[in-house]
């Protein structure tokens, strides 16, 4: 038996880790698992190119509560440790294996997947257990090592008699952690860090219903087999190649990733880069829906399959976190601070290859099917609309897209739009004038009153429009937007411009007259164009200031 100090140049590295990271210290199942993961994918490596012909088979990671023991076991069937091995990856902290192992292989290994260096590592592991065993036989046919650590620099390490290839770690919990000896706490870890991970993962078992024979009896009761509860789905989508993915696979994923979300998503973006950065994942436009969880389902990020976190502000542009879905890279440095990852070169490309693939995927589809485009856009301008006042590479593209609908359900794009009315709506100084209404209802009179001059009367009722229509007269010359009810609508030219009032000169006169007489001059305005047109007889309006003093 060996005993020894545990290599470290800060005299106590233990109270540091429950200092520092008391607050997240339910990752250490993550670090666990994503060893374990790694052990498994280094063994599948070697194997793969021939280094060791062990025989790979089907591993499984299992985790298993003991609850009376107080222990919680991570127990895996890769590569293992020698005695010397444990000497060195375990009690030289802060020394990586990952990183030694991918630097060795590093011709062949970087597609391998293997996590490492990720986080805290094996060490966070005494954020919640006073003691660590590690018991672990390498595929290096030698006899299998026992190391043990009470959270102090000493440990002892000797001989074991496990028989198996692997590395089981046995935690023995803390007092006041002991809610990671419930079932349920760790069940839900291992669904929020370790779903998609690529090493199938084991909790306990599950009873599974079968399905009835053909001809079963009516009355017969399904049978039930008891099952490995395997947490995790090895293979999700965003891994595979989009020709491999029917429109059905990527719905299913969809619900695989928010089980409690009930509408199926507009359509996807399925990311895929290997330079200069490595990226995968696939992002959805939800529905978006009264009962919409934003809180809750948001995109995730992953390292190598394994969660990272939902927040991924700095990362994806602002106006695209109402996306949902998931974006895979190990390119993201963590542990750092949001402000540093904004500067960071390479989470800057990264922003820029998502918006450039958002703005790809909405011009095509809107090339290939523009009925179907035109019918999502309620549910997709406010992300648009938003980009486009956000982020200029994504404004200009948008442009060719963007939809601007009228009153009566036409959509235009801006370039049709200006085509539809530039010999019909323009001021004195040969502006184009657009004229929008943002509520249908409240703004009715003056709709109906610019439509019978034969005005184009756009509809944009979403809260940010106003911002963006600023911006494009900003951007364009010759151009302005005007609300449908300001005063501006009357002194809009007309080419052909030359009518017919039913009413002589002197009639309207005396009609404008009469009314005057009972309505307070100074708070509204009679329009006399109005009479000419059979939509309204007569029209009464408030002078915009008046308005807007209200407002
Ligand atoms: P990292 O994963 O970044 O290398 P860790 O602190 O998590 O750092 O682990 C340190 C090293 O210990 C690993 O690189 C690996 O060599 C070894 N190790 C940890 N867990 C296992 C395991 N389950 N099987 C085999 N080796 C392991
Ligand atoms: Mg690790």
């Amino acid at each position: 038996m060996a005993t020894g100090k545990i290599n470290v140049s800060v005299e106590n590295i233990f109270p540091l880790i429950k200092k520092f990271l008391y607050s997240d210290h339910e990752i250490f199942l993550r670090e666990l698992i994503s060893n374990a993961t790694d052990a498994t994918l280094k063994l599948k490596h070697l194997t793969d190119i021939g280094e060791t012909d062990v025989a790979y088979g089907n591993p499984v990671i299992e985790v298993k509560v003991d609850k009376e023991g107080k222990k919680l076991h991570v127990i895996d069937q890769g590569i293992g440790m020698t005695k010397d091995e444990v000497e060195k990856y375990i009690n030289e902290v802060a020394f990586s294996g990952a990183e030694e192992f991918l630097e060795k292989y590093k011709d062949t290994a970087k597609d391998s997947g293997i996590i490492g260096h990720f986080g805290l590592g094996f060490y966070s592991a005494f954020m919640v257990a006073n003691k660590v065993e590690i018991i672990t036989k390498s595929y290096k046919d030698e006899q299998a090592a026992h190391w043990v650590c009470e959270g102090t620099t000493d440990f002892t390490l000797e001989d074991a008699d496990k028989k198996e290839r692997g590395t089981e770690i046995i935690l023995h919990i803390n007092e006041e952690d002991e809610e990671f000896l419930e079932e349920n706490r760790i069940q839900e870890l291992l669904v929020k860090y370790n779903k998609f991970m690529p090493v199938p993962i084991k909790f306990g078992t599950k009873e599974e219903t079968l399905p009835l024979p053909e001809d079963a009896p009516e009355d017969a009761k399904p049978e039930t087999k008891t099952v490995d509860n395997i947490i995790n789905n090895p293979a999700p989508a965003w891994t595979k190649q989009p020709t491999d993915l029917e429109d059905e696979d990527y719905k299913n994923f969809y619900r695989e990733l928010y089980p409690m979300q009930f509408e199926d998503p507009l359509f996807h973006i399925h990311l895929n880069v290997d330079y200069p950065f490595n990226l995968t994942g696939i992002l959805y436009f939800p529905k978006m829906t009264q009962d919409m969880n934003i809180q809750k389902d948001k995109i995730q990020l992953y390292q190598n399959q394994v969660f990272v976190t939902d927040n991924v502000e700095g990362i994806v542009p602002e106006f695209l976190t109402m996306l949902r879905g998931v974006i895979d890279s190990p390119d993201i440095p963590l542990n750092v601070s949001r402000s540093y990852l904004q500067a960071d070169g390479a989470v800057k490309k990264i922003s820029s290859y998502i918006t450039r693939k958002v703005a790809d995927k909405l011009k095509s589809l809107f090339n290939n099917n523009r009925e179907d485009f035109e019918q999502k856009w309620n549910d997709i301008k406010i992300v648009i609309e938003y980009g486009m006042l956000s982020e200029d590479k994504f404004y200009e593209k948008a442009q060719k897209f963007a939809l601007y609908p009228s009153v009566d359900n036409a959509y235009y794009t801006f370039e049709e739009l200006q085509e539809k009315i530039k010999d019909n709506q323009t001021d004195k100084d040969g502006n184009l004038v657009v004229l929008y209404a943002s509520n249908q209802d409240e703004q009715h009179s003056y709709i109906d009153a610019a439509k019978a001059k034969g005005y184009e009367v756009l509809l944009l009722d979403s809260p940010i429009i106003s911002h963006l229509l600023q911006k494009m007269e900003g951007e364009k010359e010759k151009i302005s937007f005007v609300r449908v009810d300001s005063d501006q609508v009357d002194n809009l030219i007309k080419k052909d411009e030359e009518k017919v009032s039913k009413l002589s000169d002197e009639e309207k006169e005396k009609l404008k007259g009469d009314f005057e007489r009972v309505i307070p001059k100074e708070k509204y305005t009679i329009q006399m164009e109005a009479m000419d047109s059979d939509a309204a007889p007569l029209l009464i309006t408030q002078p915009e200031f008046m308005r807007r003093m209200k407002e």
